[in-house]
């Protein structure tokens, strides 16, 4: 995964600890490069924690979690997946068009 903010690529990502950052922004876990932390505003598109407005915060498993204290956060009540009903009429249709153009 490139740095979210200057699209550079991750070097050398086992050895050691790594220098990049990660951090949460749109609901997104982003990694930050070294160069960019050194900017003094890299952390002002990060969220941060409601409990100790830390901008330390990872995603995993679809919720939101704090690496400092430890909070979890629910995502928000948005979903990317398509309504049920959408994917079996896009399969209804695809099978139609299989059979228009003979593909059955
Ligand atoms: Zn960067
Ligand atoms: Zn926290």
């Amino acid at each position: 995964m490139p740095c979210y903010r200057c699209g550079v690529r991750q070097t050398d990502p086992e050895r050691g600890k790594s220098p990049w950052r990660r951090g949460v922004v749109h609901d997104q876990l982003v990694l930050i490069c070294p160069a960019c932390q050194e900017s003094t505003d890299w952390t002002a598109e990060l969220e941060r924690c409601a409990k100790c407005r830390s901008a330390h915060l990872i995603r995993r498993l679809g919720q939101v979690e704090c690496l400092d204290c430890g909070l979890v956060r629910e995502p928000e009540a948005v979903t990317l997946v398509p309504p049920r009903g959408d994917t079996a009429l896009a399969d209804e249709v695809g099978r139609a068009l299989d059979r228009l153009l003979g593909r059955a």
